[in-house]
């Protein structure tokens, strides 16, 4: 059976992929700053590499090697870009994109000794579209797209596909968040009128894109960007 570890899987939109992966017969371990209460692992900080491999090396003890990776942890930021601090850029940068290279380089030794491995980055619609007060988050999640293009054509030969999944509008803790502090530019309901499919998404929603990437058929599908938004970004 394989092993699939899920940043961020404690939450929103990374606790429905762990929840679909498990459902699909696949082990699966979160990392979380708050995971859910398997103990597979420790709370993790995805920023902090010493905390990663201590995460992934309890997640080895008990399940075997990691051949599945998805980096859904996130952070996101609203501030204006004149007023916006260097730490406040460090810890969005840190978190969306530092976290990934922690994680992708703290597993794929275990892909690359299985000769396959997968993949799959949350990244954002915001790197599509771009987002007003959010230039910290939309370089950060742009720069997870860029990572994800380029360790694809690396890791081709070796039987790892890398693909990024960014979402669009998904209703998590996250976005309500946003909505109650007034930075969605309106509410979810307004938002939804202008959605092509006309509804917000759902946190399954992602799951579904995961769970088929993951999945031998997508043998493949590598480097590629598949937007999960209803249509709000072609
Ligand atoms: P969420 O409900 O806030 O879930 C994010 C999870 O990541 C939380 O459990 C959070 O823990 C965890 N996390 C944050 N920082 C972490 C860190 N440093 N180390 C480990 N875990 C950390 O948000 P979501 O909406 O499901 O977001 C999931 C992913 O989708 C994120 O990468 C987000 O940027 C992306 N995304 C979401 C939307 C959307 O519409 N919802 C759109 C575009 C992209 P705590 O709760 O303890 O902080």
């Amino acid at each position: 059976m394989r092993t699939a570890v899920v940043t961020g899987g404690g939450s929103g939109i990374g606790l429905a992929i762990a929840e679909r992966l498990s459902k699909d017969g696949y082990q699966v371990a979160a990392l979380d700053l708050n995971p859910p209460d398997t103990g597979l692992a420790p709370a993790t900080d995805v920023c902090d590499r010493a905390q990663v491999d201590a995460a992934l090396a309890a997640v080895r003890d008990r399940l075997g090697p990691v051949t599945i990776l998805v980096n859904a942890a996130g952070t996101d930021g609203f501030r204006r870009f004149t007023d916006l601090t260097f730490a406040a850029w460090q810890r969005v940068i840190d978190v969306n994109l530092n976290g990934v290279f922690h994680c992708v380089q703290a597993t794929l030794p275990d892909m690359l000794d299985a000769g396959w491995g997968r993949i799959v980055n949350i990244s954002s619609s915001s790197a599509q579209s771009g987002q007003p007060f959010m230039t910290h988050y939309v370089a950060a999640k742009s720069a997870v797209n860029g990572l994800t293009k380029a360790l694809a054509l690396e890791l081709g030969p070796h039987g790892v596909t890398v693909n990024a999944v960014p979402p669009g509008f998904i209703d998590t803790p996250m976005l309500r968040r946003a909505e109650e502090r007034d930075q969605i530019g309106g509410t979810i309901e307004k938002h939804i009128q202008r959605t092509p499919v006309r509804r917000v998404g759902r946190p399954e929603d992602i799951a579904a894109a995961c769970a088929f990437l993951v999945s031998e058929e997508a043998g493949y599908i590598t480097g590629q960007i598949l937007g999960v938004n209803g249509g709000r970004n072609t």
